[in-house]
């Protein structure tokens, strides 16, 4: 409990009965909190409070959750789930197009909220200090060149940016180039295996990485559905 003291959870929800529930359960758990009761107030508080990890509720006054996730992507990787209530959960997709980490529904159990948070931090800790993804050489696959000591991807000749999970995801499967990686495999390496979130999460991701690294992300050649089983990074002919 006390190797939490002095990560941060911003909590970004106008409901009160919500926020009241998640301060003293966070709290309880060794977490410092601080509140944020609409998307403007999040984006202007962020820099201030410099958070370990956000959680950002996705229908908000003022500023739309998926809009404080965009705006927080532009300059930090820091680890945001998204909390959405049932039947909103499109919208949540959509965060997870803009760079969220994982999301849950409400209602949630604050046991497995809390399960969540600190499988998120552990990832980004783990990510942050290079453990995450093998370091090693550039890896080049067809027109996709990683490299993962200096974080970088290059996609037929320019330099692509990537959030954390697409980059892990990326990674994995060109190391693993012409080999099928199943689902539980890819989600194990990337998630981890304490992952329990929406395995939507993955497809999302997969989604991303297309539309940066195919031609023509509506028919794919490099990164392929398998059926049934997984995916597969595709070793040109
Ligand atoms: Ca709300």
């Amino acid at each position: 409990m006390n190797s939490n003291t002095s990560q941060t959870v911003m909590v970004v929800e106008d409901e009160e009965a919500f926020i009241e529930a998640l301060v003293v359960g966070l709290r309880r758990e060794g977490f410092g909190v601080e509140v944020a009761r609409d998307g403007a107030e999040a984006l202007s508080n962020f820099d201030r409070i410099s958070p370990d990890i956000v959680l950002l509720d996705v229908m908000l006054p003022k500023v739309s959750g998926t809009d404080v996730c965009r705006e927080i992507r532009k300059k930090s990787q820091v680890p945001i789930i998204m909390v959405s209530a049932k039947g909103t959960e499109l919208d949540t997709v959509v965060g997870l197009e803009v760079g969220a980490d994982d999301y849950i529904v409400k209602p949630y159990r604050i046991r497995e909220l809390v399960a969540r948070v600190r499988a998120a931090l552990r990832r980004s800790n783990v990510a942050s200090s290079g453990e995450a993804v093998e370091t090693g050489a550039s890896i080049n696959v067809g027109d996709v060149v990683i490299d993962p000591e200096q974080h970088v991807v290059t996609v037929r000749g320019t330099v692509t940016k990537l959030p954390l999970k697409e980059f892990e995801l990326l990674y994995v499967l060109i190391a693993n180039a012409g080999r099928v990686l199943t689902r539980d495999t890819l989600i194990d390496r990337v998630w981890g295996s304490d992952y329990y979130g929406d395995t939507k999460t993955l497809d999302v991701h997969i989604k991303r990485l297309r539309s940066k690294v195919e031609v023509d992300p509506g028919n794919p050649t490099a990164i392929l559905t398998i059926r049934g089983l997984g995916y597969k990074f595709e070793r040109p002919a």
